[in-house]
């Protein structure tokens, strides 16, 4: 599963983790600032040893009724919910890497193309659901999110 991550990058250069995929009975999730060519929020969610990933340009929504783009990325290492650092120029996702916020995550349903799952940051708390909006469900990477009543 992280055979996209490991090509995209070398890592003799960024100093982010090669990382393998991991087991653990809690699940976390991390949002990470990335102020790469342009601003986004990166939300990765740990689901079955790895973490899922999501570039949100507008991070995740703060209430209800919102509804915010979040386009689809190759799973990460679970390491890299403690990453934050700088990509060095010319490497993948070149720029400064902050974590924004990160915390306790509780899958309440976990299909193809929509996942439902509760968070619980210093920033962010309550239900989320994230729906992949691509008409031809392999192909396109576009989805959104959206909060929920818990
Ligand atoms: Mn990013």
């Amino acid at each position: 599963m992280l055979e996209k991550y490991q090509i995209k990058r070398n890592f003799q250069k960024t100093p982010e983790p090669r990382g393998k995929a991991a087991k653990s009975k809690d699940n976390h999730f991390v949002i990470q600032k990335h102020r790469a060519r342009t601003l986004h929020y990166d939300v990765r969610l740990e689901i079955e040893g790895v973490l899922k990933s999501w570039a949100v340009p507008k991070n995740l929504p703060l209430s209800l009724g919102e509804k915010h783009l979040a386009i689809e990325t190759e799973d990460h290492p679970a390491q890299y919910l403690n990453f934050e650092g700088i990509i060095p120029e010319g490497n993948y996702g070149a720029g400064v890497v902050q974590i924004w916020d990160q915390g306790k995550l509780k899958l309440k349903s976990y299909e193809l193309r929509k996942l439902v799952f509760c968070l619980q940051g210093k920033k962010l708390t309550g239900k989320y659901v994230l729906v992949k909006i691509e008409k031809q469900p392999k192909k396109g990477k576009n989805w959104l999110v959206f909060k929920t009543k818990a």
